[in-house]
């Protein structure tokens, strides 16, 4: 299973679109999902959660390797079926306990509807054998859903992620413009493929020759298995193939974190209420987006009711989230013995002692190097 997603080779920059291509269905689906399931037979890395077919490991394999490279995610998910090793193991872990198997990985948007789809899995009785019902769970989108029904259940379904559809745009030489997870023409040609006897393993075919031979730069044409069929290819330009709209580039953004340190050396975290970006994980209160030039004292206040005493900075971190270039002012402010500070936006606190840091984003790990020292 290749489950190698648009950063595992899945990205492309945006090109021009050739004028004159020509596209449309596979013209022999038959034939080139013959030609994919030989190479595969033969090409396919060993990963971890190719051992089993089983629905739950495969479900966390393919959330675990969205936005996350397969050599990074394979430890994550062998750590992950040691401690949880099936649905009902996952459905009672505390959210704490998720995300901190989940630490590094980033997204903890995935983690979170893990879980919460987990519940949801525990309470029918069982999992969910199509791409239709796995579609109604928590974080499961139609990529996902085609990939479990497909590898978990053989249902002859397609799974469309940056990968496939790079190699089917460039296959018909379809030169619209691709959004994440491809388009009507790609989503109609991979569901001409995904069928036969071993749908899921021409999906994974199609995933693992995007990752490794038909890369968005310099794809390795002569070893690809359908050199012979594929219409960008014949024509000597893969590379103009898919057409991505230009990326946004992400918005500035400042906020203030407040590292408040007791006399013995802790500091208060606290978790995040809601259902922002960093919702449920624990960091250092920080304020809502401010103007660059407004003063941390008056933040503070707002942010805690009440001045921070002894406030200073001890730094500034960046952290570029894929829509948002982060700039946070660290500041800590020395509150002696006093415990009761309690942030607005935030649902617990915990005063934590160096070496005692619960599950946290990477920003966070980065103030805390900042607070801590
Ligand atoms: S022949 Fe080249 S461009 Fe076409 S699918 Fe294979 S690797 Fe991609």
């Amino acid at each position: 299973m290749a489950r190698a997603r648009s950063s595992d080779g899945g990205g492309n920059t945006p090109s021009a679109r050739p004028s004159s291509a020509p596209s449309g269905p596979v013209a022999d689906a038959t034939a080139l999902r013959d030609a994919l399931l030989r190479w595969f037979d033969g090409a396919k890395r060993p990963l971890p959660w190719r051992e089993t077919a089983d629905p739950y490991a495969v479900w966390i394999s393919e959330i675990m390797c969205q936005q996350t490279r397969v050599d990074t995610a394979a430890p994550y998910f062998r750590r992950w079926m040691a401690r949880f090793p099936d649905v009902a193991a996952l459905a009672a872990a505390s959210e704490e306990e998720v995300f901190e198997l989940w630490q590094g990985l980033g997204y903890y948007s995935r983690a979170r509807n893990l879980r919460r789809a987990a519940a949801d899995i525990h309470a029918r009785g069982g999992f969910p054998n199509t791409a239709d019902e796995l579609a109604t769970l928590p974080g499961i989108g139609r990529y996902s859903a085609g990939a479990i029904a497909s590898i978990a259940f053989r249902q002859p379904t397609p799974a469309v992620d940056g990968n496939v559809a790079r190699v089917l745009s460039r296959v018909l030489a379809h030169g619209a413009t691709m959004p994440s997870g491809g388009d009507a023409t790609i989503w109609d040609a991979a569901a001409s493929v995904a069928t036969g006897t071993r749908p899921g393993d021409v999906n994974q075919a199609l995933m693992e020759l995007g990752a490794t031979v038909c890369k968005p730069r310099a794809p390795i044409c002569r070893d690809c298995p359908l050199a012979d069929r594929c219409a960008a290819h014949a024509a000597g330009d893969p590379e103009t193939y898919p057409v991505r709209p230009p990326r946004t580039a992400p918005r500035p953004e400042t906020r203030i974190a407040f590292a408040l340190r007791r006399s013995d050396g802790a500091t208060l975290m606290a978790r995040r209420s809601g259902g922002g970006l960093l919702s449920g994980l624990w960091q250092y209160p920080m304020s809502p987006p401010v103007d660059p030039n407004d003063g941390a004292g008056a933040v503070a206040a707002a942010l805690f009711g009440q001045p921070l005493p002894g406030l200073g900075e001890a730094g500034v971190v960046e952290h570029t989230f894929s829509h948002i270039q982060m700039r946070v002012v660290a500041m800590v402010a020395e509150v002696g013995d006093a415990s009761e500070w309690t942030p607005a936006g935030y649902d617990e606190t915990r005063w934590v002692r160096p070496g005692e840091l619960p599950p946290r984003s990477r920003l966070v790990a980065k103030l805390a190097e900042v607070v801590l020292g």
